[in-house]
C-alpha cells in the first residue's frame, strides 16, 4: 500500500507554529530534594517540544510540513535533526539568548520531574506572526500548540487568511476558553485536555467527555484521544463519532504518544485520506512510538507504520 493519495509536493503545506525544546534529561536515584545536591549517572540532551515532535511526526509520515519555530544560536545542531526528518526549516530563526528547554529528572522507578523554560519559543515579534501568516499558501493548514507566545494572534490572523487551524491546547492552560474555538477546523485533545474545557473530572467516560464537547463546542471536529484506550473522532455535522481502539502493545514509553499520533493524523489528512483511515493511522504510529524510548527517538518512520498496518 502507498503512503499517501497524492504525492508530498501536490499537497498543501501543513504550517507549524511550534515550540522547539532542548530536553536535558539526567538519570537520577530518586528525584533530588529541597536543599540536596545529587549526582546524576546519565546526563543526555535530546530535541524535545511538542511543536517539534509533531512536526518530526508529520514528515516521518510523509507529510509537507513548514515549521515555524525560533531557537537560540547555540543550539543550531536541531535544525539539523528537523530536516533529516524531511520537514522544511526555512522559517525556523536562530536568535541570541537561550533556546526553550527542559531539566527532567527521571528516577529509578520512572518517575519524573520537570522545569520549563519557554526561552526563544516565547519570543515571537507580532512582525514575526504577521509576515510568517502573509507568506502562507491559503489552501494550507496551520497546525499549533499552547507552547509559544501570543497563539491568540496567531489563530485569528490564519483564520483571516483563509487557512484551516489544526490545534493542540497542550499544555492547557484557562486562557484556552477565550480562543475562537469555534472556528477551528479540528481540535485534538487528550483527557486531562478535554476534561478541563468542559469542567468534567479527569475520569469521566469517553460519553460524558464527547456530549460535553459536542454541546460546548458546537460544529468543532474534534480528536478525542484516550491513551490506551484508543481515540474518537468527533464529528462537527453531528454524525455519529467515529472510534478507533488503541493497538494492544506492550508500552515502555508514553512520552509523546499524543504528538506522534496528531503528525501522522495530519499527514493522512492532508493526503486526502478518509476520517477513519487517519484515526487507523495515527493510531498504528502510536503504537509504535510507545514502544520505544524517547519522544522524538521513538517516532517511527512511514514505512514502519505501513509495515505495521498490513
Ligand atoms: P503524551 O502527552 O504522552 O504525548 P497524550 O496524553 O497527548 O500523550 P494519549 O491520549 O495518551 O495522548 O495517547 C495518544 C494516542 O497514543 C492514543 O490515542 C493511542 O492511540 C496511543 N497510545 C497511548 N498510550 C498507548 C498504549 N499504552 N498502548 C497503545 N497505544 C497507546
Amino acid at each position: 500500500m502507498s503512503a499517501s493519495k497524492q504525492p508530498a509536493s501536490s499537497r498543501a503545506t501543513v504550517y507549524n507554529y511550534g515550540s522547539i525544546n532542548i530536553d536535558h534529561v539526567y538519570r537520577v536515584p530518586h528525584l533530588v530534594r529541597p536543599g540536596e545536591t545529587l549526582s546524576s549517572t546519565d546526563y543526555q540532551i535530546v530535541l524535545g517540544g511538542k511543536g517539534a515532535n509533531q512536526t518530526i511526526a508529520l514528515a516521518r509520515a510523509g507529510g509537507r510540513v513548514a515549521h515555524w519555530g525560533q531557537l537560540g544560536r547555540t543550539d543550531d545542531w536541531a535544525l539539523e535533526t528537523l530536516e533529516s526528518a524531511g520537514a522544511d526549516i526555512t522559517d525556523v530563526t536562530l536568535l541570541e539568548g537561550s533556546s526553550g528547554h527542559t531539566v527532567i529528572q527521571v528516577d529509578d522507578a520512572g518517575e519524573n520531574a520537570i522545569v520549563l523554560f519557554g526561552g526563544t519559543n516565547q519570543r515571537f515579534t507580532s512582525e514575526r506572526i504577521e509576515a510568517l501568516i502573509k507568506n502562507t499558501d491559503n489552501e494550507g493548514w496551520l497546525l499549533l500548540q499552547n507552547e509559544c507566545n501570543d497563539i491568540d494572534a496567531v489563530i485569528r490572523q490564519a483564520l483571516d487568511r483563509g487557512l484551516k487551524v489544526a490545534f493542540n491546547p497542550a499544555p492547557m492552560t484557562p486562557a484556552i476558553r477565550d480562543l475562537p474555538l469555534t472556528e477551528l477546523s479540528l481540535l485534538f485533545v487528550n483527557r486531562g485536555e478535554a476534561a478541563a474545557l468542559v469542567d468534567l473530572d479527569e475520569d469521566s467516560d469517553a460519553d460524558a467527555l464527547i456530549r460535553a464537547l459536542q454541546q460546548a463546542l458546537p460544529g468543532v471536529n474534534i480528536v478525542l484521544t484516550l491513551g490506551s484506550e484508543g481515540a474518537w473522532r468527533i464529528d462537527g455535522e453531528r454524525h455519529d463519532p467515529l472510534y478507533q481502539p488503541a493497538r494492544p502493545v506492550q508500552a515502555v514509553d508514553t512520552t509523546g504518544a499524543g504528538d506522534t499520533f496528531i503528525g501522522y493524523y495530519m499527514a493522512a489528512l492532508q493526503a486526502g485520506r478518509d476520517d477513519a483511515t487517519c484515526l487507523e493511522r495515527a493510531t498504528a504510529a502510536a503504537a509504535l512510538a510507545v514502544q520505544r524510548a524517547g519522544a522524538a527517538t521513538g517516532i517511527p518512520v512511514v514505512d514502519e507504520v505501513e509495515t505495521f498496518l498490513q
